[in-house]
């Protein structure tokens, strides 16, 4: 079940899905579940999502990116996370937040020096906000940023950063401001970090319950110094591009759910008809169709409001409230339909021998990373208020 002819597609859009369903067929999909089972990031991976042009869907074409619009992008990011799930988190950090970050804030020369070998594949990006004693509460991170001569002086320890371990550029956020003069949100930088700068260290890796072949590290900063040139934008305005730049993150957590939703309902309409129970297949059990109709009806209501908000950031609409919608909507409808899942395998579903149990695991994280469930309620309920 792909839902394909339900959204008005160009044939450009088309072409791109294609060609992100059939090499997620081919590339991701045989591997999935041994790189779950060993926690293998696979490098070449990156090489190859690069190769196909998939780490620059939306840096222009004179930065060497493909240049395409944000419904094509999250076409083939729902493709890969149907494959897998931790082969499209990769994808979605690197083409929505450090990417965007240097596309929107950067100098000339940091997008020579960084965006144009990211939009290749060949620099892969991370992206640092979130911090041991600061999640939901960003703002409230402590990494200082001390200015030294030319250069900047970072301490602090960063955590949960995806693909920390093999990223090449990172941008993390870091309190610019001092002690004795806290301004709050506005006193944070965006700092472009590579791990070859003096004082980089990674730290602990974290042993997840899903997405197991995305390494989530902490990041230790110790005296790390960054030159000044690789400040991004404004001294004190990180925090404001960090936040502009997580609308449209959530789409691709939202597109990334979509597609954990999509593999789960296949496997489910499959399995269903395989499995005989009481003389004849499950699927002719009404308790099981009407599992699969709601799972299917879900999905389709996540996709729409995900392709909905895509396009109207398309048309250079604000999408704040509906890209916080699309993440709660399709994260909420993985979590549900891998469960749903898991109940029409029965026994089968609880093991690792059928992928609905990974694909039960990988869902539970879209409800947390990019801001929790409850953060994207806060953000639509002030939302609601705000643009009436
Ligand atoms: C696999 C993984 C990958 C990640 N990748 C990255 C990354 O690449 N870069 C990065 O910067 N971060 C990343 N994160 C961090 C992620 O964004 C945070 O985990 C998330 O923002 C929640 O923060 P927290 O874990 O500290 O939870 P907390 O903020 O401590 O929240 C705990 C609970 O309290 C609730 N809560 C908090 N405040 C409120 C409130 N005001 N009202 C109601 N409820 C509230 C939360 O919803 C949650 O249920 C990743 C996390 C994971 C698990």
């Amino acid at each position: 079940m792909t839902f394909d002819s339900f959204l008005p597609l160009t044939d450009d859009q088309r072409s791109v899905r294609d060609l992100a369903r059939e090499f997620g067929a081919s590339d991701i999909t045989p591997h999935a579940e041994r790189w779950d089972r060993e926690a293998l990031f696979e490098r070449s991976l990156v090489e190859k999502l690069g190769a196909l042009g998939f780490l620059g869907m939306l840096i222009p074409e004179e930065y060497d990116g493909l240049g395409l619009d944000t419904v094509t992008y999250l076409l083939a990011l729902e493709e890969i996370a149907a494959a897998d799930a931790s082969a499209a988190v990769l994808m979605s950090v690197h083409n929505s937040l450090p990417t965007q970050m240097i596309l929107r804030w950067g100098s000339d020369e940091q997008k020579e020096r960084f965006l144009r070998p990211m939009a290749r594949g060949e620099k892969l990006g991370a992206f640092a906000l979130s911090e041991p004693d600061s999640g939901s509460d960003a703002a409230s991170l402590s990494t200082q940023a001390r200015r030294d001569g030319d250069d900047w002086v970072l301490t602090g320890t960063k955590a949960w950063v995806t693909s920390g371990t093999h990223a090449d550029v990172i941008v993390a956020m870091a309190r610019t401001d001092t002690a004795d003069d806290r301004k709050g949100a506005r006193g944070i930088g965006a700092f472009i970090i590579t791990p070859d700068l003096p004082g980089f260290h990674v730290g602990k890796k974290e042993d997840k319950m899903g997405l197991r072949s995305s390494p989530t590290v902490q990041l230790v900063f110790d005296e790390l110094r960054v030159p000044a040139a690789n400040l991004l934008g404004d001294v004190g305005s990180g925090f404001i591009y960090a936040m502009q730049s997580l609308d449209h993150g959530r789409l691709g957590i939202a597109a990334q759910a979509c597609g954990i939703a999509r593999a789960a309902l296949a496997h489910s309409l499959s399995y269903a008809e395989g499995r005989t129970q009481f003389g004849r297949p499950i699927k002719d059990h009404q308790a099981i169709q009407f599992k699969l109709a709601d799972m299917a009806s879900r999905v389709a209501a996540a996709r729409a409001m995900l392709y909905g908000s895509a396009a109207a950031k398309d048309r250079g609409e604000r999408i704040t409230m509906y890209g916080s919608m699309s993440k709660l909507l399709a994260s909420e409808t993985a979590m549900w339909v891998t469960t749903q899942a898991v109940q029409i395998f029965g026994g089968y579903g609880y093991v690792k021998d059928y992928p609905v149990e990974r694909l039960f695991r990988d869902a539970k994280v879209t409800e947390i990373y990019e801001g929790t469930s409850e953060i994207q309620r806060i953000v639509i309920a002030r939302e609601l208020y705000a643009t009436q």
